[in-house]
């Protein structure tokens, strides 16, 4: 039987986070078995009896969700400044906390994996595997092949390369100066897609994520959303 950390095992039952569940476990609110645990990282599996307070975690069902964001929303669970946020479209439907994979920028819409699975967030999340994210981005000036050519081999940001992207060019707008590229990364830094192409000295005036691993938008319209179905959820683990 898989065992883990105690803290990520409550973390993961949707109790809290990992961070409060290992404050939990040090002031000896946890007991697993019967036996207070104090010990941060000893490990359990699911099989044993975790309770906190002396109420046993809650094994909560996992949601996975495929949301179309729209600008103008905050990819977060709450906002200090009471703007729109990614949860407030789920709050009265689903009621169990989710929080979005990864985040996408107040003025950039697309494609947004929400979740309780904290496992399947940090498989999606980490750079070592690879994960495919695809943007559509409006850039001000006309691009050229060249300069695309640059962030295909990485370039420096924030003194960290980055990983070969694919970019091309879907069309140019000669008359009204724009540019509209296509850009696929695997990493996902603050701002990465703006940050590359502020470096080839371009200004993002538009960004939509199109693709997530093998997932796209397909119809549906900008904040509309779907469960993923049982095939997607394995086939993204
Ligand atoms: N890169 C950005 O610059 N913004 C996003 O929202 C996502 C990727």
């Amino acid at each position: 039987k898989k065992t883990e950390r105690l803290q990520k095992l409550i973390a993961n039952a949707g109790v809290t986070s990992r961070r409060k569940a290992e404050e939990l476990i040090t002031a000896g609110r946890v007991q697993v078995n019967g036996q207070v645990e104090t010990q941060l990282g000893s490990k359990y599996s699911t099989h044993d009896l975790i309770e906190v307070d002396g109420i046993a975690i809650e094994k909560k069902p996992k949601v996975y969700i495929l949301f179309y964001k729209p600008r103008g929303v905050i990819s977060s669970v709450h906002d200090e400044k009471n703007r729109k946020v990614v949860s407030d479209y789920f709050t009265d439907i689903i009621n169990t906390r989710i929080y979005p994979v990864g985040r996408l920028d107040y003025d950039t819409s697309g494609l947004l994996i929400m979740t309780n699975d904290g496992e399947l967030t940090n498989h999606l999340l980490h750079p070592r595997n690879q994960i495919d994210k695809v943007y559509v981005a409006k850039l001000s000036g006309i691009v050229t092949s060249a300069a695309l050519e640059k962030l295909r081999h990485g370039i420096m940001l924030n003194g960290r390369k980055t990983a070969p992207a694919k970019a091309e060019i879907i069309s140019i707008d000669r008359k009204k100066q724009y540019s509209i590229v296509k850009l696929t990364i695997h990493e996902g830094m603050n701002h990465q897609v703006k940050q590359m192409f502020k470096y080839i000295g371009f200004n993002v005036v538009k960004l939509k994520r199109e693709r997530f691993a093998f997932l796209t938008l397909d119809s549906l319209t900008s904040g509309e959303w779907r469960f993923l179905t049982q095939d997607e959820i394995t086939a993204l683990k």
